[in-house]
């Protein structure tokens, strides 16, 4: 039987399924500054983006052998030096996958029939403007038959354009490192296969109706103005991957010429405070960073945290 301790909290089937399998788990929070005391008697930590765990604490608890991170990023773990004293840091990069498309196609089916400017509308005009309100929202698009372009054909790229086939678009795809990528999915009950070959950038830009990112941030925007001229006029383009990832006084400049139509952002440069400008703009739709928040995505999340734990204990 393993001491664990859950510091940032689990999905409770996570938990439960660590106590099934024999684990000693507690889930009461212990303040940063009282991990160095307190962890010491533990054997694994789960956490999240909250909890830190660096060469200090790592160093003043030799019983530890696992670091859990539910979720994808590990910036607050110190990976290496962990790895260094023989300590596992595992994580659970997929879990959110599909979550994250969804958004995605949220925003993008909320930009194609403007949900996003009628729920604004609406709520004040609605019972005297409905005709006027009817009027400027029936210029909508349908997805099926447009070209989706994708920067980014990893584990969300994936989902997301498995979602686009199964729609009816056309998907065209951007990656440096990936030449070729098969789908695997299932529609009602069948499996499919599908292979994507991908394309240079200016191909892309020149083809897609919809741009959807989803790719880390890598110091510097994959979208900025010279890539905002090569695309198709009144293109929408959709952000949910990371800040940054867009320049985002080029994507205004793009949607105030016209060039861009609207643009859908979970993620921001400036988080948790995004530019003003961005919030305000009358075509842009908003969610903050809300790609991997549902409750499929925290449920997997802990049950593949658990399953890796339990495997690694032995
Ligand atoms: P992944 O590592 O599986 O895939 C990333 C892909 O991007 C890889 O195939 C890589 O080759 C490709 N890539 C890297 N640089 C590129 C570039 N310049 N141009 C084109 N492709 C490039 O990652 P993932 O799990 O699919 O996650 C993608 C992004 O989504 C990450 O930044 C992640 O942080 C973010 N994310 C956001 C949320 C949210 O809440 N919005 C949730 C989870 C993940």
């Amino acid at each position: 039987m393993a001491k664990i301790l859950i510091n940032d909290g689990i999905h409770p089937a996570g938990r439960q399924k660590l106590i099934d399998a024999g684990h000693d788990v507690h889930d009461t929070k212990i303040a940063q500054e009282d991990l160095m005391t307190q962890l010491q008697s533990f054997d694994a930590i789960c956490v999240r983006s909250a909890t830190k765990v660096r060469e200090d604490l790592i160093s003043a608890c030799p019983n530890l052998k696992i670091v859990g991170r539910g979720g994808v990023g590990l910036d607050n773990i110190d990976v290496e030096f962990a790895k260094s004293k023989d300590i596992k840091v595992i994580n659970t990069p997929a879990a959110s996958s599909r979550s994250v498309a969804e958004l995605a196609f949220a925003h993008m089916l909320s930009l194609s029939r403007f949900l996003y400017k009628s729920n604004r509308h609406m709520p004040r005009d609605g019972d005297s403007e409905f005709k006027a309100l009817k009027k400027s929202f029936s210029k909508g698009v349908e997805l099926g038959g447009k070209t989706l372009g994708l920067i980014g054909i990893g584990r969300i790229g994936q989902e997301t354009a498995k979602i686009a086939l199964s729609m009816g678009m056309n998907v065209v795809v951007v990656d440096p490192f990936v030449e070729n990528a098969t789908l695997s999915m299932e529609v009602a009950g069948h499996p499919i296969k599908h292979d994507i070959k991908t394309v240079p950038m200016d191909t892309m830009l020149s083809e897609a109706d919809f741009i959807s990112l989803h790719i880390p941030f890598t110091g510097s925007p994959v979208l900025s103005t010279s890539e905002f001229s090569k695309m198709k006029d009144g293109v929408m383009i959709v952000n949910a991957s990371r800040g940054g990832t867009i320049d985002e006084l080029a994507l205004l400049e793009a949607i105030n010429s016209g060039k861009v139509s609207a643009a859908g952002l979970d993620v921001f440069e400036n988080e948790p405070s995004p530019r003003k400008e961005i919030l305000a703009h009358p075509n842009i739709s908003l969610t903050p960073h809300i790609g991997a928040s549902t409750g499929e995505a925290q449920e997997k999340i802990g049950l593949e945290l658990a399953d890796q734990i339990i495997e690694l204990l032995g």
